[in-house]
């Protein structure tokens, strides 16, 4: 845990700043009941099957792999879950006038659901509640193709032109939204105060919000269970549970 000190501290930047800009990752949603990725409970660390199968190319190609997302997908912890402290203090600092954009690597929609407005919301991955098609690009509640999946379609098709539906999220070997990525650089480059929670910060081009941050003379506040790829930019480093960490700094 850290120190009294480094919360007192962490807070008194929040309070002296004027545009705080978020990062988060998995580990926000943890508490919330959605496993991370890369952490040593992470979906990919102990089903390495599970990485092959978001790969875009092995989805468009291939029926039976698009069955088995499907499949999973009517599983999804995210479809249950509900925005935790964490989420909750990010909303207290957009009510304080403080947050300049809130960008997230999570494609659950708990900072949504918690409350905190669309307009500072920069979903670099995409969002798992909804589906797109791959032929018209039309976009579509998750939800309504999860009740023709219930009804028994295995991999239901595009309504509009017969196209392949996928989650509207980036997959392995799917490009970036260049806009979304761009937004977020821009904020990165405007905060005062850059804090980057739950993200193992080794993902690219998103990692390099925090260089990019440091660089235009933000203070960089690293807030993780485990180390990040980023630590030596860091400010401040806190390490514990994020449900703690983030409701004490983030309160007035
Ligand atoms: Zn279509």
């Amino acid at each position: 845990m850290p120190s009294s000190d480094s919360v007192d501290l962490v807070r008194a930047w929040i309070a002296s700043a004027r545009r705080v800009v978020v990062l988060t990752g998995a580990g926000i949603s943890t508490e919330s009941g959605i496993p991370d990725f890369r952490g040593p409970q992470g979906v990919w660390t102990t089903n390495p099957a599970a990485e092959a199968q978001s790969t875009l190319q092995t989805y468009l190609a291939d029926a039976m792999v698009r069955r088995a997302a499907w499949r999973s997908r009517m599983a999804h912890p995210t479809w249950t879950a509900r925005p935790n402290r964490g989420h909750l203090a990010l909303v207290e600092l957009e009510r304080r006038d403080k947050l300049h954009a809130l960008i997230t690597q999570n494609i659950d929609e708990l900072h949504q659901m918690a409350g905190n407005s669309r307009e500072r919301i920069v979903e670099v991955h995409g969002t798992v509640r909804r589906v797109m098609c791959w032929r018209c690009g039309q976009r579509s509640p998750m939800q309504e193709a999860l009740e023709r999946v219930r009804a028994g379609e295995e991999d239901p098709a595009c309504r509009t032109c017969g196209g392949i539906l996928k989650s509207d999220t980036i997959s392995f070997g799917q490009a970036l939204v260049p806009e979304v990525i761009d937004r977020a650089m821009k904020a990165a480059g405007e905060a005062d105060l850059l804090l980057a929670v739950g993200s193992t910060l080794q993902v690219y081009p998103v990692a390099g919000v925090v260089p990019l941050a440091k660089d235009a003379g933000a203070r960089v506040v690293i807030m993780n269970d485990q180390p990040t790829a980023m630590d030596s930019f860091a400010d401040a480093l806190m390490c514990g549970p994020i449900g703690e960490l983030l409701p004490a700094v983030c309160a007035e």
